[in-house]
């Protein structure tokens, strides 16, 4: 036997493909989970995959325009970047092509760069989806509120008519968002009948099912941006807040019997749907969600 060949270092990843380099692109994202989600689905298939952060709030020489940052990660070799907050609607402009889905949604959260063009798609709304068809099968989808009508509040929205909500009423604290929503709804969800009220209004409905989609219940915004007085044993309750994966809203409804999804489903779901976009291949939804969790609490 050779003995170069016995002693060589175990290389980290058995290669079956050519390693990849991605990146997430947006601001204040150092503590995003994502890169650990694509770099052990690819280990796990035979795949180096080097996920690196682009967090423009870190830039050393300070900002710089979303373009040159494009442009540098196309020539620098990335297969393609997920964007996040806040240049999903700022992206669309610098691609050659768009997906018909996130066409239609108004915002990209992943670029594919290929054959010289770049290609945006939304995996979002998918991914709210898929985690909601995984999880709540059987929920009525007659009336649902969705609270917070920002960029992710958009997807959910899509997500939400495609799931077959019949009637969606929409509240935001910024009012023009909701009632933004709802225009871009009549064209690009017709099924839905979207209307929208004032926050004050909300506890006077009483909606199947409730999601939030703001950023209320984060562990930096503790609270909930849902009237807890308002919570029925009879409703579901969605939120997409995932740090802490039990908000103060899901704790809440648990507690008096409500079905509850937390906002895993959707992060999982996204880059399930990202990494097959970037790599062609398919991953394991059970694995992702299990790296997901070993570090979510
Ligand atoms: P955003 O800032 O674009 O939108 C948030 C919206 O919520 C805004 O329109 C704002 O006016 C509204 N809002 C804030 N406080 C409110 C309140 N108390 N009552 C009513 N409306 C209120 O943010 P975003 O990108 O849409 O993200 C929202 C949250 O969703 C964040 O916590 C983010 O981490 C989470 N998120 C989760 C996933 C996932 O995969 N699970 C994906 C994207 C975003």
């Amino acid at each position: 036997m050779n003995s170069n060949v016995v002693n060589a270092p175990k290389p980290a990843v058995q290669k079956s493909y050519p390693d990849l380099l991605i990146g997430l692109v947006g601001r204040g994202i150092q503590k995003s989970r994502t890169p650990k989600l694509h770099m052990e689905e690819g280990a796990a298939h035979g795949q180096r995959i080097l996920y690196q952060i682009l967090d423009v709030d870190q830039f050393p020489r300070g900002d710089r325009p979303l373009e040159a940052i494009i442009d540098a990660a196309e020539f620098c070799g990335f297969a393609g970047l997920n964007v996040t907050f806040p240049y999903k609607i700022d992206v669309m402009p610098l691609l050659d092509s768009i997906s018909e889905n996130a066409r239609a949604i108004g915002a990209v959260n992943t670029v594919v760069f290929r054959d010289g063009k770049r290609i945006g798609h939304n995996t979002d709304k998918w991914g709210f989806e898929e985690g909601f068809r995984e999880n709540m099968a059987g929920a009525t989808l007659d009336h649902v509120l969705q609270v917070g009508a920002g960029g992710a509040g958009v997807a959910v929205a899509h997500s939400l008519s495609a799931l077959g909500v019949k009637r969606l009423t929409i509240a935001d604290s910024d009012h023009s968002r909701a009632t933004g929503l709802q225009t871009l709804l009549k064209t690009s969800a017709p099924t839905t009948t979207v209307d929208v009220v004032t926050l004050d209004d909300i506890a006077t409905l009483r909606p199947d099912g409730v999601v939030n989609a703001t950023p209320v219940g984060m562990a930096k915004l503790p609270g909930s941006a849902y009237p807890l007085a308002s919570l029925r044993p009879e409703m579901w309750v969605a939120d997409i807040v995932y740090f802490p994966l039990e908000t103060e809203l899901l704790a809440a409804a648990r507690a008096i019997g409500c079905r509850v999804l937390p906002g895993s489903g959707m992060a999982v779901y996204q880059a399930v749907r990202a990494f097959e976009l970037f790599t062609g291949r398919t991953p394991d939804p059970m694995r992702m969600k299990a790296t997901f969790e070993s570090f979510v609490s």
